[in-house]
């Protein structure tokens, strides 16, 4: 097989899994054929596909377009090949996710597809705290040994193939991403922020009725679900306001008919949002359940930000410059959009918020923000931890429920430590997508203005500079062409600080 034939077969094989992904979690087909798929491709997931991929990585010229292109096919190789080993415990777990039920003392069940939304909307802590006790022990029972096994194996496996050391070794060889420099990052900014978190956190909980050191993850859940502005932001109203919004930028929200909106309800749909390019760039889904608050708004955003990156990438670029790469860069894009919700003149002009509350909104969005950052700063650090092999398995529970309670002050639970883990380090990628999406921010802002998502010059820049080059270049390599800048922490910590202080 040459390089030719392997892009053409790569590509229709993940066009293939992408649109029974998209019909199976859209709700429009019942029992996706994903093993199917894995017998019908065969041919590509093979182990000569693999030495033949890694030796055109070994073999590239270092810093050569060869080489960038060989890092891309590498990576998915790795993965799509641990994919199908894994494929029969992944079709376990979704079907255990479909028909799992929480049950309580008391008799109650609740589907546990929707027990973090009844969690959510739990007005009593005790209450919220004993659906969350049920909701652990069925976690522990099912979930985790499952979740276990997975990152286990995936481990196992990727470190069978020899390509570096160990896990760690080979995600940094395969990914140009390395593990401990973002680490050491992290744990700089949990320290940079300790004193500005503990200020604000503690009045907070205080206000909200849960009593000082028995918060939990349970009440993060409710704390954060911010029903208190959900008027501000009615379900009927987002998809125009928005649509709006896109045509302001001066480009289509559905990229000339390429995005289709698929936010009608229907059996079967799944409740968590996402976005779908089944081919790229021409045929891409957003598919989400909107029932409005703010919590849909940016949801909304996010996704769109994905969904305008593949409906607008390059259509004469090789397969994995528009599917492959490094993840933090469409993971950024769905960020600048969503964080437009941190963003007073956005708020102002696209949703019902009025200027009398936008302050108490920001301060709020900016807690958030820090909440979020901690969380997955030290999710992180723990996951390094995790697959460096020198803690054992049997201990991690432990060290998760420690580290993530340290940063968040919710308390953890050791239950959750497998599923609460992203496999293959995409936490590093939303990382990295906080911090290429800041860097971004300020470049669109310095040369369309403040305003810039209203500024029809800069919707067609952001297709020729950003969208159209897919995932061709990493996340570093983007801040530094658009800005000459570094990605870091910095200006994420000083957007925190002005919306703690806004007014
Ligand atoms: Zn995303």
């Amino acid at each position: 097989m040459n390089l030719e034939q392997l892009r053409a077969r790569a590509q229709a094989f993940t066009e293939d899994v992408a649109r029974e992904g998209y019909l199976a979690y859209s709700g429009q087909k019942e029992n996706p054929a994903f093993q199917q798929l894995y017998v019908q491709y065969a041919d590509i997931l093979t182990p000569d596909t693999l030495a033949w991929c890694i030796e055109r990585f070994q073999g590239a010229a270092p810093g050569s377009e060869e080489q960038r292109s060989a890092r891309l096919l590498l990576d998915w190789q790795i993965e799509s090949q641990a994919a199908r080993q894994l494929a029969p415990l992944d079709e376990r777990e979704v079907a255990l996710e479909n028909n799992a039920v929480v049950r309580m003392d008391d008799g109650r069940t609740f589907p546990y597809q929707s027990v973090s939304i009844e969690i959510a909307n739990t007005a009593d802590w005790r209450e919220r705290h004993r659906i969350d006790d049920a909701r652990a022990a069925l976690v522990a029972s099912e979930f985790a040994p499952l979740r276990l096994e997975h990152l286990q194996r995936e481990k196992d496996y990727i470190e069978s193939l020899g390509i570096a050391g160990d896990y760690n070794a080979t995600f940094e060889a395969t990914s140009g991403i390395s593990l401990q420099g973002l680490a050491d990052e992290c744990a700089a900014f949990l320290r940079d922020t300790q004193a500005m978190w503990d200020d604000t956190i503690k009045a907070r909980l205080a206000a909200f009725g849960v009593p000082a050191g028995t918060a939990t993850r349970a009440d993060a859940l409710a704390f954060f679900r911010l029903k208190e502005f959900d008027a501000a932001f009615p379900g009927t109203a987002m998809e125009a306001n928005v649509r709006r919004n896109i045509a302001e930028l001066g480009i289509d929200a559905t990229a000339d008919g390429r995005i289709t909106f698929d936010l009608s309800d229907r059996p079967g749909k799944r409740s968590r949002a996402f976005c779908s390019p089944v081919e790229v760039p021409a045929e891409v889904y957003l598919v989400m359940r909107p029932h409005g608050g703010q919590t849909d708004y940016t949801t909304f955003l996010h996704e769109l930000g994905h969904a305008l990156h593949f409906g607008y990438a390059r259509p004469d670029y090789p397969f994995e410059y528009r599917w492959l790469g490094d993840n933090s860069v469409t993971e950024s894009y769905a960020m600048l959009m969503d964080h437009r919700m941190q963003d007073r003149g956005w708020l102002l002009r696209y949703t019902e918020l009025s200027s009398p509350r936008v302050g108490e909104f920001l301060r709020f969005v900016g807690l958030e923000e820090l909440h979020f950052l901690r969380r997955y700063c030290a999710k992180f650090i723990y996951e390094v931890q995790a697959y460096s092999g020198t803690v054992p398995w049997s201990s991690l529970p432990a060290l998760f429920a420690e580290s993530l309670t340290k940063a968040t002050t919710f308390q953890y639970r050791e239950e959750d430590a497998f599923l609460d883990h992203d496999p293959r380090y995409y936490s590093s990628r939303y990382l990295r997508a906080w911090q290429l999406q800041a860097v971004v921010n300020a470049s669109l802002t310095e040369r369309f203005n403040e305003d810039w998502w209203r500024n029809p010059s800069a919707g067609p820049w952001m297709v020729r500079e950003l969208f159209g080059e897919g995932q061709r270049e990493t996340a570093g390599e983007i801040a530094a062409r658009v800005s000459g800048s570094a990605i870091g922490f910095a200006p994420l910590v000083a957007q925190i600080e002005r919306l703690l202080d806004a007014s």
